[in-house]
């Protein structure tokens, strides 16, 4: 399997050359040059296996470079009992006949992200022995909070590659920060920068640009790499736990193989959904891919319209993981049902660069409300639900699982569609226990309380655990506890790898 730019203009790669270099040469994205289908006898050939063999078997698909043995230890290592809270690790909870959700948070840092950064270490580091690279990987990460500590957990003490990890001082939760500066490994740094996080963004990006430092670099035995979302290395591996979704349902008897069901995903950057996509493209009986959004709905009014318009208000809202106005993996999708139309990609591409809006051809916008519907939540609708899901069913679930909770609803009374229905929940509780707790137990409930105290509150309060990646993080011994200004960044990262 051969991959390729959703903006043309350059030869096939292997899927090794494709993780290595991220993003494709005049910034299109490696998209597989051929679909990837399953007959329904492979589909059912997973049914009895676990979520690592499952893994194996679809990833081997798309990595045809890597031999079957590496993708196995790459699996493995990646989805450990002992970094997963959960034999399962994607375990399915049914919560009506109709509705059942999708945890997608039962790793290390009780997030999706795990999902994909769990794996995408080890797949980098196989990729340069596919390629037959001596260099070792530094990988510099900028963060807002959750991916930071994401890829600090997946690339912890994974030989051959440096973690360093900016974060802004001014702008990460306190339990954020103590996840980061607590974080053991012998090869993970995390730097404090002065300012907010365009600083720490914007910093990260002038070394990246940098040749003559990346010279410097090469000569010490080191290549750059980001983590970033748009890598296929981290889409890859969240194709697997929908179909593992799926085939779990029919374990289960909630569906006979062949029934058509619906995905609701909580959708910021498209990566999420744009993998329910591919499963769907793979052959998996989906209906309709729900994309549900918070205010930032520029995603709701595309698939509604065609337009893509990011020239609009940027609001902070309660599921801050999806506060994105520009979703970069919805080229991927663009591609594929515009025809492959690498040049028509472009051309949309430059004019959201340059006017911040495109608009898509009637083909492709009538192929896109074939498989998507969208709509999105406010955060007092998101507040209500969370509350209206603890009151029915007795099940806590954080600000962006609710955002798709709302929204399913939505889609439900609009269509009444009877299908079975799964809702991709992407974070835990306890991540974002301010707005839950405030949501259960009124603003009343949060006063005097630190995010430490209302960790135990919710525990308390929900009867559940505080998952061991949130445990005792106040009394764990602080690690990194360097602050630079973002002109020292490239001093800091040169110290950083010498
Ligand atoms: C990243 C993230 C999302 C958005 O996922 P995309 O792949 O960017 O669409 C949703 N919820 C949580 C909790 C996240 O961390």
């Amino acid at each position: 399997m051969l991959y390729i730019s959703t903006r043309g203009g350059c030869s096939a790669v292997s899927s090794a050359e494709a993780i290595l270099r991220g993003i494709a040469p005049g910034g299109g994205l490696f998209v597989p040059a051929e679909d990837v289908t399953f007959t329904q006898k492979d589909f059912l050939d997973l049914i009895d296996m676990t979520y690592q063999d499952r893994a194996l078997h679809i990833l081997k698909k798309f990595l045809t470079d890597f031999s079957t043995k590496s993708i196995e230890q790459c699996v493995q290592q990646a989805y450990a009992t002992e970094k997963f809270d959960t034999t399962m690790i994607a375990p399915l909870t049914t919560v009506t006949d109709k509705l059942a959700v999708l945890e997608l948070w039962h790793g290390p840092t009780c997030a999706f992200k795990d999902m994909a950064l769990q794996l995408l270490p080890h797949l980098l580091v196989q990729s340069a022995k596919v390629m037959g690279d001596k260099y070792k990987y530094a990988i510099l990460v900028a963060t807002s909070g959750d991916t930071g500590k994401a890829a600090l957990e997946g690339f912890k003490d994974v030989a051959n590659t440096k973690i360093l990890v900016f974060y802004p001082n001014e702008g990460v939760s306190e339990i954020q920060k103590y996840q980061m500066i607590t974080q053991e490994g012998s090869n993970v740094g995390v730097v404090a920068i002065e300012g907010n996080f365009d600083d720490a963004q914007s910093g990260v990006k002038r070394v990246f640009t940098n040749g003559e430092f990346q010279e410097e670099l090469a000569a010490l035995g080191y290549k750059l790499s980001s983590a970033n979302s748009i890598n296929w290395g981290r889409l890859v591996p969240q194709i697997v736990y929908y179909i593992s979704a799926y085939l779990d349902l029919v374990r289960f008897g909630k569906i006979k193989y062949g029934e058509e069901i619906n995905f609701i995903v909580p959708t910021g950057n498209f990566g999420n959904i744009l993998a329910g996509y591919y499963a769907q493209k793979m052959g998996l009986p989906i209906h309709k891919l729900i994309c549900a959004s918070n205010e930032n709905n520029v995603l709701t009014d595309f698939i509604h319209t065609g337009i893509y318009n990011r020239n609009r208000h940027f609001y902070k809202t309660i599921s801050p993981s999806m506060d994105i106005l520009i979703s970069s993996n919805l080229e991927r999708l663009l591609y594929h049902l515009s025809g492959r139309n690498s040049s028509q990609v472009k051309q949309w591409m430059e004019d959201l660069q340059h006017n911040g809006l495109y608009k898509v051809d009637q083909d492709t916008m009538k192929r896109i409300k074939q498989l998507f519907w969208a709509d999105f939540s406010t955060d007092p609708e998101t507040l209500a639900r969370i509350k209206d899901v603890f009151t029915k069913h007795k099940y806590v679930i954080d600000t962006h699982t609710a955002v798709a909770w709302d929204v399913y609803a939505k889609y439900y009374n609009q269509t009444k569609d009877q299908r079975m229905s799964v809702i991709v929940s992407t974070a835990s509780p306890f991540k974002f226990n301010a707005s839950v707790v405030k949501a259960l137990f009124g603003l009343e409930a949060l006063e005097n309380k630190s995010e430490f105290d209302l960790l135990e509150f919710l525990a308390a309060k929900g009867n559940l655990p505080i998952p061991n990646g949130l445990k005792n993080l106040k009394q764990k011994e602080i690690k990194h506890s360097k602050v630079c200004i973002k002109e020292d960044m490239i001093e800091v990262v040169k110290d950083f790898l010498a």
